[in-house]
């Protein structure tokens, strides 16, 4: 999404905001969540079984991603010389 060479640019950026206001700048980034492709769900296949019929029919459920909590993405504050 970002490439390095324009986070390094807005990091410098925040951190001589931050020394002339003394203002914490530091920018923030969205990062796609990978667990649910930033998606926010995870597609599960199950087998629905209903009442008075013999046969099950598959359907797909939708779980609520855990690790982004259903948003798909994180913000992500760069940080540090990496
Ligand atoms: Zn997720």
């Amino acid at each position: 999404m970002f490439d390095k060479e324009m986070m390094d640019a807005l990091r410098a950026d925040a951190e001589k905001l931050g020394h002339l206001t003394g203002e914490d700048h530091t920018p923030e980034f969205l990062v796609d969540c990978e667990a649910c492709d930033g998606k926010g769900y995870i597609p599960r296949t199950i087998h629905v079984y209903e009442p008075g019929c013999g046969f099950s029919h598959p359907d797909v459920a939708e779980d609520t991603c855990s690790a982004c909590g259903g948003n798909g993405w994180f913000i992500c504050e760069s940080e540090g010389d990496r």
